[in-house]
């Protein structure tokens, strides 16, 4: 059965995000957290969300369809599947991301809107380059990941600022 999801476009990606419920409700309960509904709300909507909110956001989303809902909720059940591994911190910002692809990628980000994409990579381990350059750098520093931010302009922004140009042409 299909649930009510509001996203545009569906593809085989609902398929590895129902996967991805299902492990993080398993990994709530295993963290000692009851799986009540606005838990279950959380974490529906954060596994399908492509977009790395922060709490804070999540939180804004989820309160139109839960009003009783806490920032406290959102924010443990997010921490709880980050300490299990089910879910990732990114620092862009002030305020930590969250992001439910656990597969290994770096990321994209858009310097006019923010926007961040996942750019999938075959593994984050560090280049025998990235290894020598910390070696000498960072003497004693052990590295666990090597991830990269694309800084620059996305599409959509793109397509908006070559709009904006044709009109003052
Ligand atoms: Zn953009
Ligand atoms: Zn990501």
């Amino acid at each position: 059965m299909k649930s009510g999801s509001s996203h545009g476009h569906v593809s085989h990606a609902d398929a590895h995000a129902s996967e991805r419920v299902a492990a993080m409700l398993r990994d709530l309960k295993e963290a000692g957290l009851k799986a009540t509904p606005q838990r279950v709300a959380v974490i529906e909507t954060f596994a399908n969300d492509p977009t790395h909110p922060t709490a804070q956001e999540l939180f804004d989303r989820l309160r139109e369809r839960f009003p009783a809902m806490s920032f406290a909720t959102v924010y443990n059940t997010l921490d709880a599947l980050a300490s299990a591994g089910l879910a990732s911190t990114l620092r862009l910002g002030t305020a930590a991301r969250f992001d439910p692809n656990t597969t290994p990628h770096h990321h994209a980000v858009c310097d006019r809107c923010g926007a961040v994409n996942d750019i999938p990579t075959e593994s984050m381990a560090p280049t025998d380059d990235a290894k020598r350059h910390l070696a000498s750098a960072a003497p004693g520093f052990v590295v666990r990941a090597e991830e990269r931010i694309f800084r620059g302009i996305c599409g959509e922004c793109g397509a908006l600022v070559s709009r904006g140009e044709r009109k003052l042409s």
